[in-house]
């Protein structure tokens, strides 16, 4: 007898949200985690000293607000609270001014000066259809769109290199460098097709739903997406690493929320030779290293202005951004990396010991590195806040192969599930048409080696749960947040054990 309708593997933000989605359409569903805790890339920890809660990865949140799956649910009721910083980010200049990006367009395309209008311009558009175009655009490709002429205006420059949309858009350097930070969260180099989308939807998100960060730390969301989860009837197993396809109890659809090394380590011959040999292909990017420091204080930014954002792009100019991008992309440790910033505690202060503050930081380096960043970070830190160092009270840092150990999602510290080029981002993880659908009809793929690939947005789950729902004949729910399936009582029969050669895993460190 089926116990289970269906199995989710990994609780990441795009596994529990293809169990939400099943669960919402009246599916039995198991979601099996092999960490210790749920949330994947979205977990806080105590990584430094008592008192202080660190982001382990993932620490802001345009996206997750951005989606109209996670939009949907009710997760103020499972105690999910945003903060709003002021600003967005700040993007401190060596002039000792700083780029605010406000929800204001106005006020922030002002601080551009002569850029100001080409900022307008440019975001205005995707600003005011941000709602709509983030359904084609958080998704697989988008054939035929919901929206088409929005999406027409956004693919139009989005294809760009965000290097070329810089330069030809803006002419100072303020405005070249704030869109370089914000095209560089691609980890990609900025001279290569499509990257100019990154920026676009980055800063879109900035104008229209903002940048916020739960109350508390990342691990908030998953919480409350797995507390969602399990008032719709679902169960949720921790500290059990699946193997192989053969340890999961019977189900109607299997989805894994997995990298492609993973999938096939799990399916093996299972999986035809042709698609085997795809997945065995895939293309791993960047990796990532990072670092969470307590202090003593707040961070001393030598323009006050970087206070209002809890996001500072670290990098100085287009130039530097890029040549440090490219150094990583070409398998080289830039000496003056560009490094992504937050500091949660001046406006969480529930995430430190009153009058302390917490710092999050990371940098790209080649995947597989095991390079200590640590002096190139702190030299960046130190150039925009001079006497940061000395606000130090214990710092953690995680190489690649430490983050590769925390989630094994991060393939040689991978943090976006595979290369997001233009070859790749709609293709991943095969040429196999729907992506998250694999060669086995029950065997689904649903993490951000799927479309639209990495971040807390959750789409990946729910597009390919909803790809399961209609090929086992069930209604699939659309964004529905009232479509609470009745909460199961039969206990059914006893679950297969998890081998007892499945350690628990999830603790950080290098
Ligand atoms: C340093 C860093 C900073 C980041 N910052 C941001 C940010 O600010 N905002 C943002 O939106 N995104 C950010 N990200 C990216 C974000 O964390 C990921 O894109 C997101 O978590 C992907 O979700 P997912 O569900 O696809 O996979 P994951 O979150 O990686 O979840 C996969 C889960 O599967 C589990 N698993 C793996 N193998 C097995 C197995 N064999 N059996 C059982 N379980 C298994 C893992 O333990 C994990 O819990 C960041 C990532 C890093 C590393």
């Amino acid at each position: 007898m089926t116990r289970y309708d269906a199995v989710v593997v990994g609780a990441g933000p795009n596994g529990l949200a293809a169990a939400i989605t099943l669960a919402q359409a009246g599916c039995a569903t198991l979601l099996i985690e092999g960490a210790s805790a749920i949330g994947g890339g979205c977990r806080s920890a105590a990584l430094t000293l008592p008192g202080f809660v660190h982001d382990v990865c993932a620490a802001i949140q345009p996206l997750a607000v951005s989606s109209p799956f996670f939009r949907a649910l009710p997760l103020a009721e499972h105690g999910l609270r945003w903060i709003y910083p002021p600003a967005a980010l700040a993007h401190p200049l060596d002039d000792g001014r700083a780029i605010v990006v406000s929800r204001s367009l106005d006020e922030t395309a002002e601080q551009l000066g002569e850029d100001g209008p080409a900022y307008r311009r440019l975001m205005r558009p995707l600003v005011a259809q941000w709602t709509a175009l983030s359904e084609d655009v958080l998704g697989p490709l988008p054939l035929p769109p919901r929206h088409p002429l929005p999406l027409l205006r956004f693919g139009l420059r989005a294809i760009w290199p965000a290097r070329m949309l810089a330069e030809r858009r803006f002419r100072t350097s303020a405005g070249h460098a704030l869109f370089a930070g914000l095209a560089a969260h691609a980890a990609l180099p900025l001279e290569a097709p499509l990257t100019a989308a990154f920026g676009l939807v980055l800063g879109a998100c900035a104008h229209a739903v903002g940048w916020p960060m739960p109350e508390g730390g990342a691990g908030r969301i998953p919480e409350a997406l797995a507390d969602h989860f399990r008032r719709l009837g679902g169960e949720v197993i921790t500290g059990w690493e699946v193997k192989s396809l053969d340890e999961l109890p019977t189900a109607r659809a299997v989805l894994l929320d997995l990298t492609p090394r993973q999938v096939l380590a799990l399916a093996g011959d299972r999986l035809p030779a042709g698609y085997r040999r795809q997945l065995a292909a895939y293309r791993y990017g960047p990796g990532a290293f990072k670092l969470d420091y307590a202090l003593d204080g707040p961070i001393p930014w030598r323009a006050p202005e970087c206070a209002q954002a809890a996001t500072v792009h670290l990098g100085g100019t287009l130039e530097e951004i890029a040549a440090a991008e490219r150094a990583v992309w070409q398998g080289r440790h830039p000496e003056q990396p560009f490094v992504l910033l937050v500091q949660h505690t001046l406006f969480d202060p529930s995430r430190a010991p009153a009058g302390r503050h917490t710092c999050w930081a990371y940098c790209h380096v080649p995947n597989g590195s095991t390079a200590d960043m640590t002096a190139q970070v702190e030299a960046q830190i130190e150039r925009f806040a001079p006497g940061f160092r000395d606000r130090i009270l214990a710092r953690h840092a995680m190489h690649t192969a430490a983050l590769a150990r925390y989630n094994p999602n991060y393939v040689g510290g991978d943090f976006n599930g595979g290369v997001q080029d233009w070859r790749q981002l709609y293709t991943r993880p095969a040429r196999h048409w729907p992506p998250y659908a694999t060669p086995i009809p029950w065997l689904y793929l649903c993490s951000s080696s799927t479309p639209p690939g990495g971040g807390v947005h959750g789409m990946c789950g729910y597009h390919a749960a909803r790809l399961a729902l209609r090929r086992m004949g069930a209604a699939p729910p659309q964004y529905n947040p009232f479509h609470h399936a009745p909460a199961r009582t039969d206990p059914g029969p006893a679950l297969p054990r998890a081998p007892a050669s499945s350690p628990a895993r999830g603790a950080p460190g290098v």
